[in-house]
Order: structure tokens, then sequence, then C-alpha cells
């Protein structure tokens, strides 16, 4: 629980064009909310998802706590399952 405003990122300028900042992090965010790493990190997460339910009844909840407990976790992984917890935002694909 100790990953906040970790600086191993090449942060990029704010540009704040629309105020939107990455749920993650605070780089500039892209439609879904993610800056474009996050982002992938986000799609992988849901592609795996999908994999893990086939194989267990896991909900997206538990699903996302299992990303956080797991050390083998990705850091970018982590940081979107975080996120999502934190908002409790609920799988629904990568399309809005
Ligand atoms: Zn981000």
């Amino acid at each position: 629980m100790d990953y906040m405003f970790q600086s191993t990122v090449p942060t990029e300028r704010r540009k704040g064009e629309k105020g939107l900042k990455c749920k993650a992090c605070s780089r500039e965010a892209r439609e879904n909310g993610y800056c474009e790493l996050h982002m992938k990190a986000y799609e992988n997460a849901i592609e795996k998802y999908k994999v893990w339910q086939k194989a267990m009844q896991i909900s997206w909840k538990e699903y996302l706590s299992e990303i956080v407990k797991n050390p083998l976790t990705g850091e970018w992984a982590r940081e979107v399952a975080e996120s999502m917890i934190k908002s409790g935002e609920k799988q629904d694909g990568t399309s809005n």
C-alpha cells in the first residue's frame, strides 16, 4: 500500500486540456480515464479476467484484490486494480 506517487515514471507535463487525469496516476488520461500505460494494463486485466472466470468462479472485485495481493503483478496492473477498487468500478469491457 505504499505506491503513492512513485516517480519511477517519466511524468509528462500536465496539459490539462480536458482536465483529465489518469485514475491511477497523474499523467494525462485518454478517453476511458487512464493514461496510455494504465489503459494497457486495464485492458490486460480484463483479458485475464475472462481467462480466470473460465477456470474459477471469481467476481470482478475478488479478481481485482487478487491482482493487488499478487507479488508478481506488475506495477501498472496493480495501480489500475487499486484505482478500480477505490472507485468501485464495475467490469464492463473497454468501451463505453
Ligand atoms: Zn496512469
